[in-house]
């Protein structure tokens, strides 16, 4: 039988489990606590990370209950990873997290309808790129006839937010995948492998064909593998790490299986894809082959090689929001700065807090609607005081998110990814950009 027919053990919080012994490297110093967004805003300690902690260590001990108090706090964390950043013990609360919640799934303490909506769409749909093709396709039709805005007033809480949330669906030209290969301009520098996405190919297609058009500009053969799947990163916040380790390994099929030497870099224009690539590792436990130690966000990609100029000026005032997936995950931060600071007359204007979360975290701004409020909503007032024409980030759910935000609060502030921007200033248009 192969390690992918292999059915996965069920897992146990108890003293001989990983998690415990994660759960030991927490001192309780308390350094974490400040940076969580949900202990800032409600002040308890079981909604830090240390308090999250305490719990998953006390359930493996069998002094706390594996109770819906419990599974609740454990959701209620936005898997920002800000706590991550802050802990001198190298506490890995992702990990921990993720296989907390992989033990509340099992335990069948993750329940509501909106929970089960989810568990479907990410199964059903989203790991399956023809049934999110058909889904979006509807879904710019329901757009189009305005039907989503006469129903606006009947639907519920959650479908409510979901249709505020999404972006204008791009039309189906703009939806095609990517070419399987595309040469690079000369000279050539290298070969790199491409990660689409699930909805990046959908709703922002225009990202991921600026993303193929800088690198290949840069002097790299872009690589697109037609049978990826979803790196799976949702599956496993959401605690369905079967699924998120049986697409892990679909891709690693697709990237090349056990070739470790086909290209230079497994390029992502999205930070929460890439925190999955990244650390895919502890979710194949036969080894990540072809992955392994290859992700890499486009921006510190393109800061590492050197980005190729000259680039023509932008006349821009910009904030960059960094995603918590590539600041706290992936520790990027300087890379995109360094990047949009090559583009003459660019303005990046400094924004207060701009490390912290901005509620979006995956389905999490769907499912705890009132958090994901309080959060972006400090996000936005740190962004008003700096009043930017364009606000950049990137990660598909903090520019829908951000792009929300913007909206609720009348802004004309444009929002993109950085990648669009290089791509604008490599080009021959000498236009403004806003
Ligand atoms: S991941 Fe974010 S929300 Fe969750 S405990 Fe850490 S800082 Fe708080
Ligand atoms: S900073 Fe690290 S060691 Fe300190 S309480 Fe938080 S998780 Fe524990």
């Amino acid at each position: 039988m192969s390690s992918a027919e292999c059915p996965e053990p069920i897992q146990i919080l108890d003293v001989d489990s990983e998690i415990y012994s994660g759960t030991l490297d927490c001192v309780h110093c308390g350094l974490c606590l400040t940076s969580c967004p949900t202990y800032r805003v409600t002040g308890r300690e079981t909604s830090s990370p240390r308090g999250r902690v305490h719990l998953m260590r006390g359930v493996a001990e069998g002094e706390i209950e594996l109770s819906q108090t419990v599974a609740d706090e454990l959701h209620l964390c936005l898997g920002c990873r800000a706590c991550e950043t802050k802990c001198p013990s190298g506490v890995r609360y992702g990990a921990l997290l993720e296989q907390g919640r992989a033990i509340v799934a099992q335990s069948g303490l993750r329940k509501g309808l909106g929970f089960r909506v989810e568990g479907f769409a990410l199964r059903h749909v989203l790991a399956h790129k023809g049934r999110l093709k058909w889904l979006v396709s509807l879904l710019g039709w329901v757009q189009r006839l305005r039907l989503d805005r006469l129903a606006a007033p009947f639907l519920p809480g959650g479908l409510s937010r979901a249709q505020r949330l999404l972006p204008a669906i791009p039309p189906s030209a703009e939806r095609e995948r990517l070419p399987a290969f595309t040469p690079a301009k000369s000279p050539r520098r290298g070969r790199v492998a491409f990660l689409e996405g699930c909805v990046m190919p959908e709703l922002f297609g225009r990202i991921n064909r600026a993303s193929v058009r800088v690198l290949a500009a840069n002097g790299f053969d872009v690589w697109v593998p037609g049978d990826q799947v979803c790196c799976g990163a949702l599956h496993a916040h959401s605690g369905d790490l079967a699924s998120a380790r049986d697409l892990a390994r679909q891709n690693k099929q697709a990237f090349g299986g056990e070739d470790t030497e086909g290209f230079d870099a497994l390029i992502t224009n999205s930070a929460g894809c890439g925190a999955a690539l990244r650390e895919v590792d502890h979710w194949l436990p036969e080894g990540s082959g072809s992955l392994e130690g290859k992700a890499r966000d486009v921006a510190e990609f393109l800061d590492e090689v050197g980005f190729r100029e000259p680039l023509r000026s932008l006349p821009a005032r910009v904030c960059y929001d960094d995603p918590c997936h590539l600041v706290h995950a992936q520790g990027v931060a300087s890379a995109p700065r360094r990047l949009l600071d090559l583009i003459p007359d660019l303005e990046l204007v400094p924004h207060a807090n701009a490390d912290r979360c901005c509620g979006a975290a995956g389905t999490y701004n769907l499912l705890q609607a009132q958090m994901a409020d309080a959060v972006l909503e400090q996000k936005l007032d740190d962004l008003e005081a700096a009043a930017p024409e364009w606000i950049l980030t990137g990660n598909p759910g903090c520019l829908m998110q951000l792009q929300s935000g913007v909206a609720s609060r009348g802004w004309e502030a444009e929002v993109a990814h950085p990648i669009e921007l290089l791509d604008q200033a490599l080009g021959p248009d000498e236009s403004p950009v806003a």
